[in-house]
């Protein structure tokens, strides 16, 4: 009967595969090295451009020479560094060697303006700077140490200063589960962007949850190879790409940027295994006029995560990849970042639908919320989705009042998102309850670029929300209100004024002047009216 139903306890969704041992204790590098000496010798990063190969045994103790050099240049235990690279065995070494140390790491956006990698310098307080040469103007009047890992402008030190200090010299560290260790940076469900805190404890989780076990939720083995395209300044590389093939000792194949026959090319060559991708990927392949020509089979496995994929786009890169399993991972920077996986990745792989998102992962708890009542629901109806577990993020850096915001008191991640889950416990995802623009998976924070509208002399008012976009799934445009007298100031001129300032991804695709911003009493934007308002006008055109 209906009373018998307790919503705090009952509608809370678990995996289906069991609970696993995970060791918390382990500082991350530990847990991603243990039982070196059976895998030393493998192959563990391929560089694709440069065909260089290092194996498990050169990557750890490299980590080890970059902890000591880190110390040497004044990185201490709880200091962040930043990294400006794209992906690059630089980018690994630093990373890890910054782990050992104790320290955490920041990656920015190589492609970030200058503004946008000095606020993120800035706002982490990182100590040092690892980048290369063509980013010089973007980091030259960052007061902080300068590392390049190709030839270091006058008075500026070279990777090696790093990479080859005697691994001797690292200091004894004492790091605790609750360490961070890595602090990307997400706008969460509302805001600028802040610093996620990610710990030792929190990575080990999540990598676990995904690869570690009997039956293991995403089956990585050691003859793998996998394909790290996707930037690894992002937490979805990082953890589900790096992290997790280094914990499953399989082979990672590092793409400094994507293109599309160089990628095909490079799955024949290196006989990728395991292909990590976001939907635009997807389309690209699926549209690619040249994949006959390339021998594909090697592919076993091809996840998608990051946006929503649809359906048709699904059903479409299926018939490309007949032997390869194909499904969707769903993931949110705070939450370290992986929610659900599809269970097609199970090493004993179960029946799942198309356009699901995947299933709780294990060690974790879901619940689906209505955003008015606060009461959690049952199958079948969409809410708020929410998680709790060991793999959450501590908070975000400095901003104890967002962290209360998105974590809540019972230790739940609000993540924003609205879902709900089906009969067979897979996830579907409906809408998005925040404010984030999502351009083929790269965030758009609409506060950022509001706050810039508004530095404009001629902009009394401004708010911005996402557009559906066939290629880029979303893109941000703008509702503007002129101040008094000048109504001259075009689109074009408040497009190009964005533009100087941001990173591609965040340029405005549209802007709509009206008279008002529609707000709620409290002053909050009705961003809901604003993309009812594009949707209705959409539907007229
Ligand atoms: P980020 O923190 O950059 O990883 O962005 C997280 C957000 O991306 C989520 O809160 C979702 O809105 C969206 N997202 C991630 N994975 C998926 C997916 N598989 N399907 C739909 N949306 C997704």
């Amino acid at each position: 009967t209906e009373t018998s139903v307790n919503p705090q306890t009952d509608f809370i969704f678990r995996s289906k595969l069991p609970d696993i041992y995970i060791p918390k204790h382990l500082p991350l590098h530990s847990y991603c090295f243990e039982n070196l000496a059976e895998f030393g010798s493998r192959p563990c990063l391929i560089n694709a451009p440069t065909g260089d190969i290092y194996t498990y045994y050169d990557v750890e103790l490299t980590a080890r020479r970059v902890a000591s050099g880190l110390n040497k240049f004044g990185v201490g235990q709880g200091d962040v560094i930043m990294v400006l690279l794209p992906n690059s065995p630089e980018f690994v070494f630093s990373f890890l060697g910054a782990s050992l140390r104790g320290a955490m790491t920041t990656a920015a956006n190589p492609f970030f303006t200058a503004a946008e990698v000095a606020k993120q310098a800035k706002a982490s307080k990182a100590k040092l700077i690892v980048t290369q040469s063509n980013f010089f103007e973007k980091v030259k009047d960052i007061d902080v140490k300068l590392i390049f890992v190709d030839s270091p402008p006058d008075g500026h030190s070279h990777f090696s200063e790093l990479s080859q200090a005697d691994e001797k010299d690292v200091p004894e560290v004492k790091i605790k589960p609750d360490d961070a260790v890595a602090l990307p940076y997400s706008s969460g469900t509302t805001g600028l962007p802040k610093g996620v805190m990610l710990t030792h404890k929190g990575l080990v989780t999540s990598i676990a949850q995904q690869v570690d076990g009997e039956n293991p939720n995403l089956y990585f083995h050691h003859e793998d190879v996998i394909l790290c395209v996707l930037p690894l300044f992002h937490i979805y590389s990082l953890n589900s790409v790096l992290l997790c093939g280094l914990r499953a000792k399989a082979a990672i194949m590092l793409m400094p940027k994507f293109e599309i026959n160089a990628l095909l090319g490079l799955i024949q060559k290196y006989k990728v295994s395991i292909a990590p991708v976001v939907p635009p990927i997807v389309l690209a392949i699926s549209k690619s006029p040249d994949i006959d020509k390339y021998d594909l089979s090697s592919v076993r496995v091809l996840k998608s995560g990051g946006a929503p994929l649809s359906k048709e786009l699904e059903d479409s890169v299926r018939a490309k990849f007949p032997k390869a399993r194909l499904g969707q991972g769903y993931g949110m920077t705070e939450a370290g970042p992986v929610l659900t996986m599809s269970l097609a990745f199970a090493k004993e792989p179960m029946e799942v639908k198309a356009g699901a998102c995947g299933t709780v992962v294990r060690n974790a708890e879901m619940k689906i919320v209505d955003p008015e009542t606060s009461q959690s629901l049952p199958r079948g109806h969409p809410g708020e989705i929410c998680i709790r577990g060991d793999q959450i993020m501590k908070g975000y850096l400095n901003d104890p009042e967002a962290t209360k915001n998105t974590i809540d008191e019972e230790g739940w991640l609000h993540t924003g998102d609205i879902g709900y889950i089906d009969e067979d416990d897979e996830l579907f995802i409906v809408d998005r309850l925040k404010e984030l623009i999502k351009y083929k998976g790269f965030q758009v924070a609409p506060a950022e670029l509001e706050a810039l509208l508004l530095s404009h002399p001629h902009i009394s008012d401004a708010a911005v929300v996402p557009m559906k976009d066939e290629a880029a799934g979303e893109v941000p445009v703008a509702f503007v209100v002129r101040s008094n007298g000048h109504t001259q100031t075009t689109e074009d001129d408040i497009k190009q004024f964005v533009s100087k300032q941001v990173v591609f991804y965040k340029r405005i695709s549209r802007v709509f002047f009206i008279d008002a911003i529609p707000k709620s009493p409290s002053g909050k934007i009705l961003r809901k009216d604003l993309r009812a308002k594009l949707a209705a006008d959409a539907a007229n055109h």
